[in-house]
């Protein structure tokens, strides 16, 4: 059959080549039952190309194709867009297996075969490249559809898309700007108002035909380039095209918003064609094999008859639940069922299917571990364990961690939302995408939504359907709507993916993009662009105007005690991830938190300590400001004690709260910290203020904070440089603590104190406060006779200290990595000055590929902390080792204080359940 191809170039691949370049094998052929990829080639062909390979393996109707893989995208972004030498041959004799398997022949006029041309990254990326569908048709072509199918309106149709897709696609012929209408759409409008018709679908075989010609005219005109005629040429235009779309803008905002690195390169994949649009008993869909909202074991999904694939994603037409396939055709209907379940057991997991009917006939053309909402992971990961498909290590390292934090999140306080029913402000419902309760205001474009959040708005973008270039704006919001689609559409598939609140489908919304309001009812109500609404991603509700938020189930139970476990089937989940993660990991973790109701909330989450309580705070709250600026006053030392004596029954009142709520958990304390203008006001009102309360002369106020003014005040007098110059505050606190710890020791509470000195950098600092520290600690103890065990520790957060950890190790009892500052003081950043280069630095120029106030720089400050758990443990085997920056929720940074042998990390309350997670990952993947 090859033989009768219409333009068979019989030039060889190029010898200039190297040997391993040419024995290198770039194309993978499947279909026909088997396949040359597998599902664990990702890296290599791309999710689309492995998982087609892998269906194929399995027996799945897959119409046969073949992989161009990702090392020819290297090959091709690394040679001045060109290919290996040897990839024309490799490819044509894909081709020809496929010509053989389905009895057709690309380029053939008689009986053509037809292919679609499909990127595929190794992670992926929704509608962001590029698919070019019915590729191989040309004038002569396009006749052998014709007498294949009999149906000369649909092969003119065919040819229609794919000029049309072509010219977008591969000549760049799309509209300009903004404004500009797509140039093949307003010719398709012309044509059938010259017509007399309103449908796509009205149009007869000779409109379309025509439209063929007009089409091609205008790439002719606009572009200057004849549309090739030639299949052959066609392939390898689409296949550039491809390749070149990895670096389309929408793809490189994608690749930044979900941290995929440019090296992975996007796959090629040529397939055969199947027609979803032959006629009513032809049509396209998509699924998942479990409802990827909720998590529920049904089978999830939507279909359009007499469609092509991109007509469901696309949100153009609302497309029919599948459970209505099994009326209009039962038998593809059962044979779906049946590849649900071929599926999940093969795969062990949730997968995203496309399929397609022609003529009654099923294929599977694409599919993928689905996405999911963080409680649809939950269910599905706690549900597939109770099925024996998984193990609870498998199920634990399927939940991302930083997602758990959707199971907090707030939802509509049920009263305010019952009201606003009952005052009419329920506008809508759409499909409940993404879970959530969001209130914002409305943007009707994602540039607007980008711009307002940047004001600091809360928005909600509401769109007729989002597409790619909007992604920017939807990450922008709190949450999304749209009129149209379903719930595979773009904005479902992404917002769920972002973890958005989304509504999507809502049809009573007519939006007006061109006067900025959207019309509900017909016409009885009217929103405009920056007014309030409100939508619930539970229900897929929409409110007029804001509605109170209140805590989410998990919160409920856990923090509010509020709810009972038995009737929050979320907290459940919950509860049982957390049991299976904490029989897993080794890291201990604790909370950072500073007063008892936080450390109450702490606990609840499943901290088992507090890892840094900072007690400035306690200098902040009622009744304690005063005599704390009394201190700082103090213009000699009696006078300074005096003050600190009024301070001590209020710390001392603060501890004790935390000890009694911790129950015999470790506390570490950290000494003052801050400098001490902070506690003073820099305005001349406030300092006359406190000057007047405090009875003292303006002066007075104002020449101290003069004194205390520092140009960088991070460097400046703070930490325990304050403690080691006024130890009488050291005295006080340590006094404070012990007291406290003494006091609930004797109602019969254990205490476990650690002590943490602040920024020490040298030796000697640690041992003057130390000794200080454990004086006053033997005092109490006599003086209470009380018996508790207390540590004395320090703060890792200059890199001195970190530098010789040895002689600090010889004398602490513990380190905690202070790796906020540690950050500032190892990078040279200042976190508040960093703005301003920190974006571009990591956004732009990926100098660092994460903030490295977020996600600890491992390299860098991560080098120093390697060194410090080294040195301290040589000096003292027993050295307690733990982190307490921001970076103890990160769970990058978890991962790695877990392969440094830490033996705790510290976090916000909120990310304890993260952490704990977090932290058995970081075993089960060593
Ligand atoms: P994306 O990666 O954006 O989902 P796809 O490559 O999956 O893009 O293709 C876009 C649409 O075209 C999908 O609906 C898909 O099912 C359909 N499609 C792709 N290849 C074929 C084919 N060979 N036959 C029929 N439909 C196809
Ligand atoms: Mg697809
Ligand atoms: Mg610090």
């Amino acid at each position: 059959m090859a033989k009768t191809r219409k333009k068979a170039s019989t030039k060889r691949p190029t010898r200039t080549s190297s040997a391993a370049a040419k024995a290198r094998r770039y194309v993978y052929s499947f279909g026909g039952g088997t396949a040359d990829g597998r599902a664990d080639m990702k890296n290599l062909l791309g999710g689309k190309g492995a998982n087609l390979a892998e269906m194929a393996r399995l027996g799945l109707p897959v119409p046969a194709g073949f992989t161009i893989s990702t090392d020819v995208c290297t090959y091709y972004y690394g040679h001045g867009r060109t290919y290996p030498g040897i990839l024309k041959s490799q490819v044509r004799a894909a081709l020809a297996k496929v010509e053989k398997t389905l009895g057709k022949t690309f380029g053939d006029a008689a009986n053509p075969l037809l292919v679609s041309v499909r990127s595929g990254a190794r992670a992926s990326m929704p509608g962001m490249m590029d698919t070019i569908l019915n590729l191989g048709l040309n004038d002569e072509t396009v006749q052998g559809l014709i007498a294949q199918t009999r149906n000369e309106r649909f092969a003119y149709d065919s040819y229609r898309r794919f000029v049309q897709m072509y010219g977008d696609v591969v000549l760049d012929l799309k509209p300009q700007s903004k404004t500009e209408e797509d140039p093949f759409e307003v010719a398709l409008a012309e044509k059938k108002r010259a017509r007399g018709v309103t449908q796509d679908t009205d149009l007869t075989a000779d409109d379309l035909r025509e439209l063929v010609a007009e089409f091609k005219a205008l790439i002719k005109m606009r572009k200057g380039v004849l549309f090739p005629e030639d299949p052959e040429e066609q392939l390898w235009g689409a296949i550039g095209a491809v390749f070149g779309s990895w670096n389309n803008a929408r793809a490189i905002t994608y690749r930044k918003l979900n941290d995929i690195p440019e090296e992975w390169g996007t796959a090629v994949n040529v397939q055969s064609m199947v027609f979803g649009n032959m006629g009513p008993d032809s049509g396209t869909g998509v699924a998942f094999t479990r409802d990827p909202s909720t998590g529920e074991n049904v089978f999830y999904g939507e279909f359009l008859m007499n469609a092509q694939g991109e007509d469901v994603v696309a949100g153009i037409r609302t497309p029919l639940p599948i459970a209505e396939l099994a009326h209009q055709n039962a038998k593809i209907h059962a044979q779906l069922m049946k590849v649900r379940r071929t599926l999940e057991r093969h795969y062990r997991d949730v997968m995203d299917i496309e399929f397609t009917i022609e003529q009654g006939v099923l294929y599977m053309l694409q599919c993928r571990v689905g996405k999911r909402t963080a409680g649809a992971a939950a269910k599905i990961a706690v549900d597939m364990v109770a099925e024996r498909l998984i193990t609870p290590k498998t199920a634990l390292l399927r939940i991302d961690p930083e997602r758990l934090n959707e199971l907090l999140r707030p939802v509509f306080d049920p009263k305010a939302k019952t009201d606003a029913i009952g005052t009419g402000r329920l506008l809508a419902k759409g499909l409940n995408a993404g879970p959530g309760a969001a209130t914002g205001n409305i943007a009707f474009h994602a540039e607007d939504a980008e711009v307002m959040a940047a004001r600091g708005e809360r928005v909600i973008l509401v769109r007729n359907e989002t597409s790619p270039e909007d992604i920017r704006g939807m990450a922008a919001a709190e949450g999304i709507l749209t009129a149209r689609g379903g719930m595979t559409s773009h904005a479902a598939l992404v917002g769920r993916q972002m973890g958005k609140v989304c509504v999507v489908g809502c049809g009573a919304l007519l939006i007006d993009y061109a006067t900025g309001e959207m019309r509900i009812d017909g016409g009885h109500r009217t929103v405009r662009a920056g007014e309030a609404i409100s939508i619930d991603g539970f229900t897929g509700e929409v409110f007029a105007g804001a509605i109170p938020t209140r805590p989410s189930e998990v919160v409920q139970v856990v923090v509010d005690k509020t709810l009972e476990p038995s009737k929050a089937p979320l907290y459940r989940l919950y509860a049982q991830i957390m049991k299976w993660a904490d029989q897993y990991r080794r890291l201990g973790v604790r909370a950072n938190a500073d007063l008892p109701e936080q450390c109450e909330h702490a606990v609840a989450f499943g901290a088992e300590g507090v890892g840094l309580c900072r007690t400035e705070h306690m200098f902040f709250g009622e009744g304690k400001i005063e005599p704390m600026r009394e201190m700082i006053l103090a213009e000699s030392v009696e006078e300074r004690r005096r003050a600190l004596a009024k301070l001590l029954p209020l710390q001392r009142a603060d501890f004790e709260g935390i000890f009694r709520v911790l129950a015999g958990r470790p506390l570490t304390v950290r000494l003052i910290d801050p400098p001490l203008h902070e506690f003073l006001p820099h305005d001349e009102q406030g300092q006359r203020e406190i000057a007047a309360d405090m009875g003292v002369p303006y002066e007075r106020v104002h020449t101290r904070v003069e004194q205390l003014h520092e140009f960088n005040p991070m460097l400046g007098f703070r930490g325990c440089r304050l403690g080691i110059l006024y130890p009488e505050i050291t005295e006080m606190q340590a006094r404070a603590i012990f007291e406290a710890a003494a006091a609930v020791t004797r109602q019969g509470i254990p205490v476990e104190p650690e002590v943490m000195i602040p920024l020490v950098g040298h030796v000697k600092e640690f041992t003057l406060q130390a000794e200080l520290v454990r004086r006053v600690a033997d005092d109490v103890l006599r003086e209470t006779n009380t018996k508790f065990r207390y540590l004395v520790g320090t703060m890792i957060e200059v890199p001195r200290g970190a530098l010789t950890a040895d002689e600090i190790g010889r004398r602490a009892d513990f380190f905690s990595f202070g790796t906020n500052d540690l950050t500032q003081t190892t990078l040279g950043v200042s976190r508040d000055d960093a703005g301003r280069f920190l974006t571009p630095y990591v956004e732009d120029l990926e100098i660092y590929p994460k903030d490295p106030f977020e996600s600890l720089d491992q390299n860098g400050v991560g080098a120093l902390i390697r060194m410090a758990v080294d040195k301290g443990r040589a000096a003292n085997a027993k050295l307690k080792l733990g982190i307490c920056g921001e970076h103890g929720g990160d769970p990058a940074s978890i991962r790695f204080c877990d392969t440094a042998g830490l033996s705790y990390v510290s976090c916000s309350p909120f990310r304890i359940a993260i952490a704990r997670l977090a932290a058995a990952q970081a075993q089960l993947v060593r």
